[in-house]
């Protein structure tokens, strides 16, 4: 709520009622209760919209608009319990977001422009676009999601890093979930900093890199197995490493997303919102 409102503002957009959005939400799916799946991996897809819908031709602040959410089943992002990784085209000539624009908002018109670079890619028989940034070739997002990479650090720590929210990176909740999640368990350390493609190359060749994934709401946590760069085809061993993150990761979404309260009782988590 607090980023489609900020969203609904970068667009002059009218506000909203933050706790009410979600009331309705909530009322909504209680109503279509019928249409959550429950197949293992299954969800109910939720998707708010905000548009205008001014009777003009003109470019200014809308005096109307329409707010509405969209439910929908959908199944299992993977089959079954295999995972299949994805390869990504990393061209620098193509540019997702910049400094000053609006990359770090959910608005319709950061996507219409990818999709023939999605289709680029797939002529080079990539299946999405790993969205480079500046002369360093940063790494910033794949596809419609942020990017972690975990990998032991030049300083020779093993660490998690993903992009900072600098203006270019949308801020993914699923992003932030494992940020947390990570943070919690402690057990190495949780960057949010720059990575270039120089960085990720060399940590390649050292044979430093472990997985490499991507976040966001439909896939959750998705596996990267290759990458296109510069002519040259880079294999990156997320799978042979288990992928180990990615699995836990995974697995502690889903616990938290299915968690069975009613039966056992169990403590609800502070992510949960109960319908
Ligand atoms: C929606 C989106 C994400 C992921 O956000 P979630 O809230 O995790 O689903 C990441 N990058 C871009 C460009 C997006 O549009």
């Amino acid at each position: 709520m607090d980023r489609m409102l900020r969203s609904a503002r970068r667009l002059c957009l009218p506000g909203f009622d933050k706790q009410e959005l979600l009331e309705c939400i909530r009322r909504l799916i209680e109503v279509d209760k019928d249409w959550v799946p429950d197949g293992n991996g299954t969800s109910l897809y939720v998707r708010p919209v905000l548009i205008g819908n001014e009777p003009s031709l003109g470019v200014g602040v809308v005096t109307r608009a329409l707010l509405y959410v969209i439910l929908c089943p959908v199944g299992s992002y993977f089959h079954g319990d295999s995972m299949t990784p994805v390869s990504l085209l990393a061209d620098p000539t193509f540019i997702r977001a910049w400094m000053g624009g609006v990359g770090d908002y959910k608005l319709g018109g950061n996507y219409g422009p990818t999709v023939a670079v999605q289709q680029t890619a797939q002529e080079k028989g990539c299946e999405q676009v790993l969205w480079l940034y500046g002369p360093d070739h940063q790494l910033t997002e794949v596809g419609t999601m942020n990017i972690f990479i975990y990998w032991t650090h030049e300083d020779g720590v093993l660490e998690l890093a993903t992009p900072p929210l600098d203006g270019i990176i949308l801020p993914g909740v699923v992003r932030q979930s494992l940020l947390d999640l990570a943070r919690t368990w402690g057990e190495f350390r949780v960057v949010e900093r720059k990575v270039t493609m120089r960085e990720l190359k060399r940590a390649l060749e050292e044979r430093r890199v472990r997985e490499v994934f991507g976040s966001g709401t439909a896939c959750q946590v998705c596996p990267v197995h290759q990458i296109l760069y510069e002519g040259k085809l880079l294999h990156i061993p997320t799978m042979e490493n288990g992928p180990e993150l990615i699995q836990r990761f995974q697995k502690e979404l889903k616990a938290i997303q299915h968690s069975v309260v009613r039966q056992y009782g169990a403590s609800a988590h502070d992510w949960m919102f109960p319908v």
